[in-house]
């Protein structure tokens, strides 16, 4: 009976970065546009990547904390700002971007939690370009 062919190499499974998911990671870190799921399958369909193939390697990177995620109107955004920040949104173009907390992170903790998981702060309104 041959071996079989396990692989354990120095780096463990959950950081090993494949093709196809280091494309996907470069996506959303380089445009910063806060993109929907689609919208990054629509950038990488040049490579050939599927669709099902996005969105598992999206999971898998917002797991472990390589990119995080925002819902806006129902719909999950990625993003590459992985500091606590909150954002904007115009309701005229639907633009999403990012903006400072209003208080400074520390205040936050001490809301009396033991520690803050997430921050969710959306402001609405119409931006200069659409005004
Ligand atoms: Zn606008
Ligand atoms: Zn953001």
């Amino acid at each position: 009976m041959p071996e079989p062919n396990v692989q354990r190499g120095e780096t463990a499974p959950a950081r090993r970065m494949t093709r196809q998911k280091q494309a996907i990671y470069d996506n959303v870190m380089n445009r910063c546009d806060h993109p929907t799921a689609q919208e990054i399958h629509h950038d990488l369909s040049p490579l050939g990547i599927g669709l099902a193939t996005v969105y598992r390697n999206l999971t898998l990177l917002a797991q472990d904390g390589s990119i995080t995620t925002v819902e806006h109107e129902g719909e999950l955004r990625y993003d590459c700002n992985n500091e606590a920040h909150g954002h904007a949104t115009c309701t005229a173009c639907g633009r999403l971007w990012d903006i400072p907390l209003p208080a400074p992170y520390d205040a936050i903790e001490a809301s009396g939690l033991v520690d803050v998981e997430q921050v969710e702060l959306t402001l609405r309104g119409v931006c200069t370009s659409c005004a």
